[in-house]
């Protein structure tokens, strides 16, 4: 049982690595991938867990990517983590995010709630800083009654906690997921709102700098969703991924060990992993 796309600790996941290797081990799940958002520190942990639980640790990362505008998620699945170029350039969406961080702080402040950045980097730790903390932040201090609240009030595009920021190029995203000998996977497709013919562009434009995947099967996804995307990977010729997205218990509707199947007559993406 796959499950190639999960975060951690040490972006904005509630499990510490060893902590989610060994919660996967327990689900039935045989293969895990850790793709943290823009980081791959968490990897060495999971690493020496799955060792201890025998099950399959895929290295992984989850990149921020702007284009046309939006944001798009890459998954990196397969990658040698020591890859240099891939660590230039994470080190650089690390910059990126901290200063947004910054910003949304500042925002947050003018309307009149002090000291989130500082709460945000004490939550984070040494893992990544990004809008889940944020929003975790101000639930606990009884602004909004629940996560998505905040999203839809202070976080979202266009609210007042949200800062437009420039993430990496989708070339470069993808040139450095094949420095790293890694296969690149457009993440949750059905998650952008791209019309169809936006996503049509964004896969040519994927392709043509390298990907070869995309998520068909995804925690969130419904019937249709996964229906839709297996209409994609079978028609641009992408290899098929699954995974749950699992962030931690908090959100119930996504637990370890459940994935749908892949449907038949796709190309799963780890077949690819040992060519
Ligand atoms: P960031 O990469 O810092 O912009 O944070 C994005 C993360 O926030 C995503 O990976 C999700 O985990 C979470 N997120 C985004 N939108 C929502 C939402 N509407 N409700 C709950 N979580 C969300
Ligand atoms: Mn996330
Ligand atoms: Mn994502
Ligand atoms: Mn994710």
């Amino acid at each position: 049982m796959y499950d190639l796309h999960t975060h951690s600790t040490f972006s904005d996941g509630s499990f510490t690595p060893e902590k989610l290797v060994r919660c996967a081990a327990l689900s039935g799940i045989t293969h895990l991938a850790l793709s943290d958002h823009d980081c791959t520190d968490g990897i060495e942990e999971a690493r020496l867990q799955a060792k201890e639980c025998e099950i399959q640790l895929i290295p992984a990362v989850e990149l921020s990517v702007s284009w046309h505008g939006k944001s798009i998620h890459i998954l990196g699945l397969n990658i040698d983590p020591g890859t240099q170029s891939l660590q230039q350039g994470l080190s650089r969406i690390q910059a990126t995010r901290l200063s947004r961080a910054e910003e949304m702080g500042r925002r947050l402040a003018k309307k009149g709630i002090e000291g989130s950045f500082e709460a945000c980097v004490a939550l984070a730790g040494k893992g990544m800083i990004t809008r889940s903390h944020f929003a975790q932040y101000l639930v606990s201090i009884g602004v909004m009654p629940d996560i998505r609240d905040v999203f839809n009030h202070y976080l979202a595009e266009g609210k007042p906690g949200y800062v437009p920021t420039q993430w990496a190029e989708l070339s470069e995203a993808i040139g450095w997921v094949l420095d790293a000998g890694g296969i690149a996977v457009i993440a949750h497709p059905q998650r952008y709102k791209l019309t169809s013919s936006w996503l049509r562009r964004l896969i040519i434009e994927f392709k043509e700098c390298g990907g070869q995947g995309i998520e068909v099967v995804s925690g969130r996804a419904s019937d249709g969703d996964i229906q839709s995307s297996a209409h994609y990977a079978k028609k641009f010729e992408l290899y098929a991924s699954a995974g749950s997205d699992f962030h931690g218990p908090m959100q119930h509707w996504v637990t370890l060990g459940s994935l749908p199947a892949l449907p038949e007559d796709l190309k799963p993406v780890w077949n690819a992993f040992h060519e």
